[in-house]
C-alpha cells in the first residue's frame, strides 16, 4: 500500500511539474496559462496527447518536437522528474494528511520562484501576492480550528495566525535592512518573497530559513568566483536560494530547532 501510494504521489508530481513548467513559462511573459493548449514554441503545432505525458514523452521524443524536430528545453523533464521525486518525498515525510497538502502546494510555488528568477530574473508580484494572501488564509483557518502543523511552526505563540504575521514581518525587515545598506544587491522582489518565506514558515522558523539562504547563497557564489564562472560586478538571483531555502525549513526547520535547543539548553 506504501509503495503503490509513493508512486501515486510520483504520478501526480510529474503531472504537477508540468503545469509548474507551463507557469514559469507564461506567467512571466504575461501569458494565460489555461489556453492556448501545449504548443511547441517553434512551429507552433499543437501537441498531442501522447506527446504530452510528462517524464515519458520527453524521453520517447529524446527531446525533440514530433512536427519540427526542434530541441525542447531539457528543463522541462528536469522540473518534472524533480517534482515526481519532491511528492514522493513529502509522502515518505508527512504521511496522508493535511499537512502533506499545505506543504506540497508551498513547494510548487517556491519552485516557480526559483525558476523564474533563475532563468529571467524575476519575481512576479502575480505569484508573490497571491502566495501571501493563501498563506494568511490558511494560517487564520488554522488557528479558529486549532490546527497547528508542527513541522511548519516551531515553538512560537502556539497560534498559527500570530506566528505567521510576526514571521512575515520579520522576513520582510531581514532583507530590507540589507538592501538598504547595499544598494544594488536586493531587490523588492527578493524582499517581498522574504515576507511570503515569513508567513509560510511563521516566527521563529523564518529565522532559520533566512539564515540558510544566507549561508547557501554566500558559498554558492563563492564557488562562483573561484572557479571563475562569474566575476565581481555578475549579479546572482537570491530568489532561488530564498526558495530552496524555504522548502528546506518546512521538511527540517523544527527538526533543526530542536537540536539547537537541546544544544544550547534554552528552555
Ligand atoms: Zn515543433
Amino acid at each position: 500500500m506504501t509503495i503503490l501510494l509513493m508512486v501515486l504521489f510520483f504520478i501526480v508530481g510529474a503531472l504537477v511539474g508540468s503545469f509548474i513548467n507551463v507557469v514559469a513559462d507564461r506567467l512571466p511573459a504575461g501569458k494565460s496559462i489555461i489556453s492556448p493548449p501545449s504548443h511547441c514554441v517553434e512551429c507552433q503545432h499543437p501537441i498531442s496527447a501522447r506527446d504530452n505525458i510528462p517524464i515519458v514523452s520527453y524521453l520517447c521524443l529524446r527531446g525533440h518536437c514530433r512536427n519540427c524536430g526542434a530541441t525542447i528545453p531539457r528543463r522541462l523533464l528536469w522540473v518534472e522528474l524533480g517534482t515526481a521525486l519532491l511528492f514522493a518525498f513529502l509522502y515518505w515525510h508527512y504521511g496522508l494528511s493535511w499537512e502533506t497538502a499545505f506543504v506540497a502546494f508551498y513547494c510548487c510555488l517556491f519552485i516557480s520562484f526559483l525558476l523564474i528568477d533563475l532563468e529571467r530574473s524575476i519575481l512576479p508580484n502575480k505569484l508573490v501576492y497571491p502566495g501571501i494572501v493563501i498563506a494568511l488564509v490558511i494560517a487564520s483557518m488554522g488557528s479558529i480550528f486549532g490546527f497547528e502543523p508542527n513541522d511548519i511552526i516551531g515553538g512560537g505563540f502556539r497560534l498559527w495566525i500570530v506566528d505567521a504575521a510576526i514571521g512575515g514581518g520579520i522576513g520582510f525587515l531581514l532583507l530590507l535592512l540589507p538592501a538598504l545598506l547595499y544598494r544594488g544587491g536586493m531587490g523588492w522582489g527578493d524582499i517581498k518573497l522574504a515576507a511570503l518565506i515569513g508567513f509560510v514558515t511563521g516566527f521563529p522558523l523564518v529565522i532559520l530559513a533566512m539564515f540558510f539562504a544566507v549561508i547557501a547563497g554566500g558559498l554558492t557564489a563563492a564557488i562562483l568566483l573561484l572557479l571563475k564562472l562569474k566575476g565581481r560586478k555578475d549579479a546572482i538571483p537570491f530568489g532561488p536560494f530564498l526558495s530552496l531555502a524555504a522548502m528546506a525549513t518546512l521538511f527540517w526547520g523544527k527538526d533543526v530547532l530542536d537540536w539547537l535547543m537541546i544544544t544550547f539548553a534554552v528552555k
